[in-house]
């Protein structure tokens, strides 16, 4: 083996290694909600201001004047304001009285989040799926799980994970799946600005991990 296959398998004993440690939690501060949302918004509002004096712009002029502001609210009132557990929705369960245990399915849920490397936009849909228990949950809280994990600074991979688990924990079952199919901005718009790309994850657990359920699942969403 030369020294560039001896290195070459060493990273590979490491990438492939079970001890690597992974976590789909969004890397947070531990001072993350030390401060309130007001002092956030004013607090982004003077950063931003900041940023595009530096870039040149002139404050003064009435369409720019109250950018920062516009963007501070934005930031913490909407684009980001998932990174808040306080903001997660209540989720209500009802019981299964009617005993169904088939796949529920929920097509194509918007995703509208934020590229976590360059804060551009990625918009896609996500399709939902879960094999009730002995409870069931009101159709839109789906959507707004999806739409709670979606309102952070995110990669697609990670997003995907977090509903996944919100949803296993939420519906108590591990008979879950979740389907991401999405444009980056940063893809379209910089870069490579490949128009034609986009990107799909998926995160199936329980019945959905293989067999009928798998392939019922991804019969049902081939269509969308
Ligand atoms: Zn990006």
């Amino acid at each position: 083996m030369t020294h560039h296959e001896a290195h070459r398998a060493s990273n590979w004993d490491e990438i492939l290694s079970p001890d690597t440690a992974h976590t789909y939690e969004t890397p947070m501060r531990k001072d993350a909600f030390a401060l309130s949302d007001d002092q956030k918004v004013s607090l982004i509002a003077e950063k931003f201001t900041e940023i595009m004096e530096i870039l040149g712009l002139d404050l003064t002029d009435d369409s720019l004047s109250g950018t920062p502001e516009r963007v501070a609210k934005m930031y913490v009132h909407e684009a980001f304001s998932g990174l808040n557990p306080a903001n997660f929705p209540d989720v209500k369960l009802f019981d299964n009285k009617y005993g169904y245990r088939q796949m529920l399915l929920e097509k194509n849920i918007t995703v509208h989040s934020h590229c976590e490397h360059h804060f551009v936009p990625i918009i896609g849909k996500c399709h939902v799926a879960y094999i009730p228990n002995n409870k069931v949950v009101g159709l839109s809280k789906l959507n707004r799980i999806v739409r709670h994990f979606s309102k952070r600074p995110q990669v697609q991979e990670r997003l995907t994970e977090q509903i996944a688990q919100a949803l296993m924990e939420a519906l108590q079952t591990k008979d879950v799946a979740v389907f991401i199919e999405a444009d980056h901005m940063c893809v379209l718009t910089r870069g490579v600005e490949d128009h034609g790309s986009s990107t799909t994850t998926q995160s199936l657990h329980g019945a959905f991990a293989q067999g009928d359920e798998r392939r019922e699942f991804m019969d049902a969403i081939k269509s969308c």
